[in-house]
């Protein structure tokens, strides 16, 4: 066997495996294990620092990312004023602007070790603005970033009329919708619950899940953001999926009025939901600021029931959703953030439960989005992120620092550990609040 490249040296693993190395050629994993025998061209010792394989978004909105404050802000901080702040955006969005918010939010991300997203790119544009610009993103960030695109009708496939924004547009939503995925858009996307009623919605899943099932593609659906609790157009995401012989390939995004469903209801609905394969997406940070507005107290969080879809065994990802936009003015594409509020919504405080937290900020969505040669293995890509924490559980805690990223076996970023600079008298003269050691 010829020199590797690179060896990771001194690694912990998100299985829980412990210093362990990790070789790698032609940007491949070619070994993992402990003491690998052989000298690299490089060598970097890992520390005892957990190795892992690179974040995954499975729900972000690209399209819209860094523009708080364009043209004002959400003054209500809710998700329709949001909607109605993207509708007066929108006709002032210039490909080159857009192409270079979703360029920097990208750097954020790499620099997160965030090396593949899923994003929906809005198709309620006879021009399709957002669409060409967001082609043009995935192909300029493919050697770092995987971006999967999703054909998303924000304003309801049914519900948008294109002639009224645009008069002599001849198109249907749909006809936008379906001239995204000629032009290469990977997923069909929807809104069932934003259509004028649930029969709409109920349509319009239907009609799409048939799109998507006729060309062979993946389905991710906002389904049911709402804290109405008969919003039920999971249960028809599920059936179609059924239906059409479309199970692993679908995924269910929000899903936030199961948190209010009648109890009895949900036990019949999540084995439809297991039995059908369809996985299911909560975006903590979004669920937990944009629901529940209407109660007084109690005050519903809002976010879907991820205990019991895993133990059902459903696949769960916690997603981004939206950073510093019309809907949320905060985050940075850190999805430690996202796993750490999704860990604390869904009182995931058990040791496994927070190891599935982490899981559904890594593997979960990369299994949703289908990535190939995603994970720490031999034949796997030689994407993964050095953090400043020894487990999974301490990378939550701490958001770690990303001490290094490395895409097919190249280090694409660097930062530094986060320490503080102690002056007490008697004490250390620093802290990187890592837990003490024991033994
Ligand atoms: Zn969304």
């Amino acid at each position: 066997m010829s020199q590797p490249d690179l060896m990771l040296r001194h690694v912990n693993l998100p299985d829980g495996r412990v210093d362990v190395d990790v070789a790698v050629r032609d940007g491949r994993i070619v070994g993992i294990g402990p003491a690998l025998p052989g000298e690299a061209h490089e060598t970097v010792d890992g520390g005892g620092m957990l190795l892992s394989p690179p974040f995954v978004d499975v729900h972000f909105h690209m399209d819209a990312t860094l523009s708080y404050g364009l043209p004002r802000v959400n003054a209500s901080g809710t998700l329709l004023e949001g909607i109605a702040l993207w509708g007066e955006l929108k006709p002032l969005l210039t490909q080159e602007a857009l192409i270079e918010r979703a360029m920097a939010y990208c750097d954020w991300a790499a620099a997160r070790g965030l090396l593949a997203i899923r994003t929906h790119v809005d198709t309620c544009d006879p021009r399709l603005l957002a669409v060409e610009a967001l082609l043009e993103v995935k192909r300029r960030v493919a050697p770092w970033i995987d971006l999967q695109l999703v054909a998303f009708p924000q304003d309801g496939v049914l519900r948008y009329d294109p002639a009224r924004d645009h008069p002599g547009c001849r198109d249907s939503a749909l006809d936008l919708l379906r001239k995204a995925l000629d032009l290469g858009v990977d997923v069909v996307g929807g809104i069932p619950h934003f259509e004028r009623t649930m029969d709409a919605g109920r349509e319009s899943v239907r009609l799409l899940a048939e799109e998507a099932a006729r060309r062979g593609l993946r389905i991710d659906m906002h389904c049911d953001e709402t804290d109405d609790p008969m919003s039920r157009h999971i249960e028809t995401l599920a059936f179609e999926t059924h239906r059409l012989g479309l199970q692993g390939r679908v995924n269910g995004s929000h899903l936030t009025s199961m948190h209010s469903m009648d109890n009895y209801y949900v036990s019949k609905l999540i084995p439809l939901i297991a039995e059908s394969g369809v996985s299911a997406t909560a975006n903590p940070l979004i669920n937990i600021t944009i629901q529940g507005r209407h109660d007084t107290y109690p005050k519903r969080r809002g976010m879907t029931r991820v205990p019991e879809l895993l133990a059902a065994g459903v696949t769960v990802a916690f997603g981004h959703d939206c950073v510093m936009d019309p809907w949320y003015s905060l985050g940075s594409g850190d999805m430690l953030e996202v796993a750490h509020m999704g860990l604390h919504v869904a009182q995931m405080t058990g040791q496994q439960a927070m190891r599935q937290c982490f899981a559904a900020v890594t593997e979960a969505p990369a299994a949703i989005m289908g990535l190939e040669g995603y994970g720490l293995a031999e034949g796997c890509h030689a994407d993964f992120v050095l953090l400043q924490a020894r487990d999974p559980i301490e990378a939550i805690r701490l958001r770690a620092a990303r001490l290094g990223v490395w895409r097919r076996g190249r280090l694409i970023s660097r930062t530094a550990p986060a320490t503080a600079q102690l002056h007490l008298p008697g004490r250390p003269s620093q802290v990187d609040w890592l837990a003490a050691r024991r033994g």
